[in-house]
């Protein structure tokens, strides 16, 4: 997958989102059957949900929708399911927003940095390597040994600066 197509489609407002809904779903099919885990019903469900919009959710904002959807379910399951998508690399926990976006290239390193749009919430991944990189030679320089970066960009994104 490229991603570069896909961060392309995602600031393109009439993009058809179902796509992104259907190749969240295959791809996290896919990489669960790789890793051998268990891609549960709750756990696709809650994958689904995430991926409503490219906009994050809360854990009680999946909570919500799973009840009006007739589920029953308590917070304990909705955390448990996050827990095994973000473990599972399907899915992205956003701290500035305490809040959760599916991943658009999980079969890329797990990590990145992430426009967050003040005005409408959207979320862009722009998983570059060169920042990446930047920051771990910058980082050890300092003798640091980074293992992990998430990096939240906050700002406006392009159809909210059209509007102004
Ligand atoms: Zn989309
Ligand atoms: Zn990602
Ligand atoms: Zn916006």
């Amino acid at each position: 997958m490229n991603t570069n197509i896909s961060i392309k489609d995602q600031l393109n407002d009439s993009h058809d989102h179902d796509l992104c809904i259907e190749e969240a779903i295959q791809n996290a099919e896919l990489i669960c059957k790789k890793k051998g885990l268990r891609f549960t019903k709750i756990r696709k469900k809650v994958l689904e949900l995430i991926w409503v919009s490219h906009k994050p959710l809360g854990a009680y904002d999946v909570l919500d929708a799973l009840r009006s959807e007739g589920l029953k379910a308590e917070p304990p399951t909705v955390y448990r399911a996050l827990g095994f998508l973000i473990e599972a690399e399907l899915v992205h926990r956003l701290d500035s927003l305490n809040a959760f976006i599916g991943c658009i290239d999980p079969s890329n390193s797990h990590q990145g940095q992430f426009l967050i749009c003040l005005d409408c919430r959207s979320v862009t991944e722009l998983g570059d390597d060169d920042i990446l990189k930047l920051v771990q030679s910058k980082a050890s320089n300092m003798g640091f040994s980074a293992i992990h970066q998430m990096l939240e960009i906050q700002g406006r994104c392009k159809s909210c600066r059209a509007l102004k």
